[in-house]
């Protein structure tokens, strides 16, 4: 397959995915994209979720002030003296500037449940938009662009189908060392081949983002993977990258027995390393396997030399 040659950008990193969110204070339209105007009504009016969270806290505690300025009102009104006019007009005017300290104090938490308040009411106007975001990112000439978009899109919805894009828009590109990749967000439920081409792929540019997740996704597949056309690269680099740690080697130590024959040698190495130094620790098969492999290729390599004699201080 020919790659494509195109740069990803890094993402847009926010605290939390919501922030990513913007809805149309005109035609209430929402987007998790970075367009300038909004794409319904084309008017400059999109507004941060939290910015539209505050304003309508905002809103409904002015309805207070103005509940407490009308009772103030109609208590001196309804004063039958001039002292109840006052004793009205001062209890009033407390009211109001406790009303607006209390008010100030209680904002961001206002603002919060006003925030999850436009989450429940406005479940389907978001979907709605991200569905939309959705064609936007597809229809995009660029598969660069097209997973950029795709990205900030999924970091609000985790949903297989949109992981598929975007691990297929992955594929089509030429992956660089240098460029922010990104691994177990990608993870899907059931077993893709793209998906398992990609993980082979990082494991060769990226290994260090290769952890748990996929660690278990490989092994859940393995025989899947296995048929596929380089399907014993992709799981003799998993194992490679697998031997990164102690823990790793420790919890997956059936499938790096399986593969260890196949490792390059600076991987071989560094497993043959760990478990000889760890004498103690459970290897299972995985001791038998790297001792026969060391014998049958490295029994003469100097780099393996040195090991060997620390292990032997180790037995003594
Ligand atoms: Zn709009």
């Amino acid at each position: 397959m020919n790659k494509k040659n195109i740069v990803l950008r890094p993402p847009i990193k926010t605290k939390y995915a919501y922030e990513k969110l913007r809805c149309c204070n005109k035609c209430h339209n929402y987007t998790a994209l970075q367009e300038e105007n909004c794409s319904i009504c084309g008017k400059s009016a999109l507004l941060p979720m939290l910015e539209v969270a505050k304003r309508a806290a905002k809103r409904s505690m002015g309805n207070d002030l103005l509940l407490t300025l009308l009772l103030t009102l109609l208590s001196i009104i309804f004063s039958p003296t001039l002292q109840w006019v006052i004793i009205s007009a001062i209890t009033g005017a407390v009211l109001l500037v406790v009303f607006v300290i209390v008010h100030r104090i209680a904002l961001p938490s206002r603002t919060s449940i006003e925030l999850s308040k436009i989450f429940v009411r406005d479940r389907d106007r978001i979907a709605e938009g991200l569905l939309r975001n959705l064609d936007t990112a597809v229809a995009q000439e660029n598969e660069a662009r097209s997973y950029e978009l795709m990205r900030e899109i999924a970091a609000i919805i985790h949903d297989d189908h949109i992981r598929k894009l975007q691990i297929i828009l992955l594929q089509s590109l030429k992956l660089r060392k240098d460029m922010e990749l990104e691994l177990e967000p990608l993870l899907v439920k059931d077993f893709d081949p793209e998906l398992a081409d990609y993980i082979g792929e990082l494991a060769k540019i990226k290994r260090e983002l290769i952890k748990d997740h996929t660690f278990q996704y490989v092994i859940k597949y393995e025989a899947k993977i296995s048929v596929m056309e380089h399907g014993d690269d992709i799981l003799t680099g998993v194992a490679g990258a697998a031997v990164r740690m102690k823990r790793y080697v420790l919890a997956y130590a059936d499938f790096i027995s399986r593969h260890a024959r196949k490792l390059p040698k600076d991987r071989f190495l560094r497993l043959y390393r760990i478990v000889m130094e760890n004498p103690n620790l459970n290897w299972g098969a995985l001791k038998a396997e790297t001792v026969r492999v060391y014998e049958e290729k490295y029994q003469w390599d100097a780099d393996f030399q040195q090991i060997k004699s620390r292990s032997n201080i180790h037995d003594v």
